[in-house]
């Protein structure tokens, strides 16, 4: 429809299929390969490449194993796009739910809305008969515990859950080293884009902290017309730059793919940080090429791409740039 033209054209259709996933996407990028060499649409690849990760005990920044917040309690951030139209939807501080990324595409399809949060997103769930369990394992819940024992005072400790958290939420878990977000961006064989990401967020978080991830346009990004974008890292960096919106407003502009991601890293830099921090940024344009970099991280610099022609995905090494 004329509605819809705009962002498929035909001659992005003769553009290779892509799938670009972050360093901790493994999990599920053999049977997206799959599913995309079988005419799967690019938010079902997206969709279906996360959920697997989610239910990872052993990637401990996203869903089931996640980072709890200060109280112990695992919030869990999501968010999905289709570059065809712009829709969205998005999950945020979502307790009880082993899929987020399903979730927020239940928002997207079924809600006059985009984003719902905390207790709303849980009964939203609840009514789509969503997968509910347990996300904190015991291996966080006793790291949890180890941290609480270790920075806070026995007085303080002693009156958890009521004490005041502020104190601590700025002592929070050293975010270079307690991050990690799933993300997958794909281009189909229709020229159709789409990009999820998944979180539990930073270790120890201030209760109802949202990060990038759900945030449309700070940590996931996607318009056929250009590409999309995504975000790993310290997510108070990227929403405030809104990162993932401005990398492919840089596209519009007639930037290359490289160029939009280090003009968009330049806006990171001129950024007031509180810590050190790391940014990783993944990329794909709508002729199908692809790009990571990471901005002062060198422990999660690495990706997962598959594109046609390449008998199964391999992960590569990101470009690290210095802060
Ligand atoms: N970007 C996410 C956040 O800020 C987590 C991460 O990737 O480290 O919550």
């Amino acid at each position: 429809d004329c509605d819809h033209d705009c962002y498929h054209t035909r001659e992005l259709k003769q553009m290779p299929q892509v799938i670009l996933a972050g360093s901790e996407g493994a999990a599920g990028m053999a049977a997206a390969v799959d599913a995309l060499r079988r005419g799967a649409r690019a938010l079902d690849v997206v969709e279906s490449s996360i959920r697997p990760v989610e239910l990872d005990p052993n990637v401990r920044s996203v869903g089931v194993g996640g980072w709890p917040n200060l109280l112990g309690q695992v919030e869990l951030d999501a968010c999905i796009m289709d570059g065809k139209g712009l829709r969205s939807g998005a999950v945020g501080a979502l307790q009880g739910y082993l899929h987020p990324i399903s979730v927020a595409r239940q928002v997207m399809e079924r809600l006059p809305h985009v984003f719902l949060a905390g207790q709303g997103a849980a009964r939203f769930a609840a009514e789509c008969g969503a997968e509910s369990g347990p996300l904190l394992t015991e291996q966080s819940r006793r790291e949890w515990q180890a941290w609480l024992d270790e920075h806070v005072p026995e007085a303080q400790r002693s009156r958890w859950p009521e004490a005041p958290l502020a104190e601590w939420a700025r002592l929070t878990a050293d975010p270079i080293k307690v991050h990690g977000t799933t993300i997958t961006l794909v281009k189909d064989g229709d020229g159709d884009i789409g990009a999820g990401v998944s979180t539990s967020g930073w270790a120890f978080k201030y209760p109802g902290r949202l990060g990038d991830s759900p945030v449309i346009g700070a940590g996931c990004y996607a318009d056929n017309r250009y590409g999309a974008a995504a975000c790993m890292g310290q997510g108070e960096l990227t929403i405030r730059a809104g990162t993932a919106r401005a990398i492919i407003l840089y596209l519009k502009m007639g930037l290359t793919l490289r160029q939009a991601c280090d003009e968009a890293l330049n806006d990171l830099r001129a950024l007031a940080r509180i810590y050190e921090g790391s940014v990783t940024v993944h990329a794909i344009d709508a002729q199908g090429d692809y790009y990571v970099v990471a901005v002062g991280d060198r422990e999660t610099a690495a990706y997962w791409l598959w594109t046609e022609g390449m008998p199964a995905a391999e992960r590569r090494l990101s470009v690290v740039e210095p802060w």
